[in-house]
């Protein structure tokens, strides 16, 4: 895979998630909502690690509930820029929280793509979601278009400037081409190295940064090997509970 002309050099140190290791993060989406859902939490209750799952809005409380005394974190998949009122269909950040959440997902490309969310409204659910006390996960890649015209690094910085909330707060970063997001297509080892290091010098090396688009079991141990690489977000391969244990266990 060949990468574009522009440098990036290794001005920043590796921010690590301590003693918790790297971090894995199960994206359901819109799947599992019922009974099938609450099966997939009850078969990882008792995974250690640093792993997160995020269910749909539905089973968010009873999975939250059921994982009460786990290592396992709960996350939701997005919430409103809104604090409350009249915003039919909307969660807000507080009502994750309440929900038993730790985590929430923002910026994620289907939701910008699908749902036209700009990177302002990811600034302002981030800032909201950190004001309900949870930790944003800010998703943030390049399409095939700007791939193919080398215009990854743009895209890339011009995200992280208007995406992230001014603070000094937990935030983790993903980094997910569109591309590879459910497409089976991953990028070259070293994309990702080059990537996530440019992402960690725009950001001052302030966050951990994570991997998505098309994780499974087979690519998962080169990928969380990568220093830059802070864990993964997994998407189709977190719907298996044995396919999600062994991406854990890489
Ligand atoms: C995602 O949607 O965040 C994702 C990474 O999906 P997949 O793993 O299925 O490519």
């Amino acid at each position: 895979m060949a990468f574009y002309a522009i440098s990036v050099p290794y001005r920043y140190h590796i921010i690590s998630l301590g003693a918790m290791g790297k971090l894995i993060v199960g994206n359901w989406k819109m799947n599992k909502g019922d009974e099938a859902g609450l099966q997939l939490a009850k078969n990882l209750i008792d995974l250690k690690g640093n792993v997160v799952i995020c269910p749909p809005y539905t089973i968010l409380r009873e999975v939250a509930h059921l994982l009460r005394d786990a290592s396992l974190k709960v996350g939701a998949q997005d919430c409103s820029s809104h604090e409350e009122g009249s915003y039919t269909g909307e969660v807000s950040a507080s009502m994750v929280k309440s929900s038993g959440c730790s985590y929430v997902i923002l910026g994620h490309s289907e939701v910008r793509t699908h749902r036209k969310e700009t990177s302002q409204m990811v600034q302002k659910k981030a800032a909201l979601a950190l004001e309900a006390g949870l930790i944003p996960l800010i998703c943030v890649g390049e399409t095939r278009q700007d791939y193919e015209a080398g215009k990854t690094f743009e895209v890339l910085k011009s995200q992280l400037d208007l995406s992230i909330p001014e603070t000094t707060q937990e935030i983790i970063i993903a980094y997910e081409p569109v591309w590879a997001i459910g497409t089976g297509l991953v990028p070259s080892l070293e994309y990702i190295e080059k990537t996530h290091g440019f992402i960690r010098q725009m950001t001052g090396d302030k966050y951990p940064v994570l991997y998505g688009g098309s994780v499974t079991s087979k690519n998962a141990q080169a990928i969380l090997s990568i220093p830059e690489v802070s864990g993964v977000l997994v998407g189709g391969a977190s719907l298996q509970a044995e396919e999600f244990i062994k991406i854990i266990n890489a």
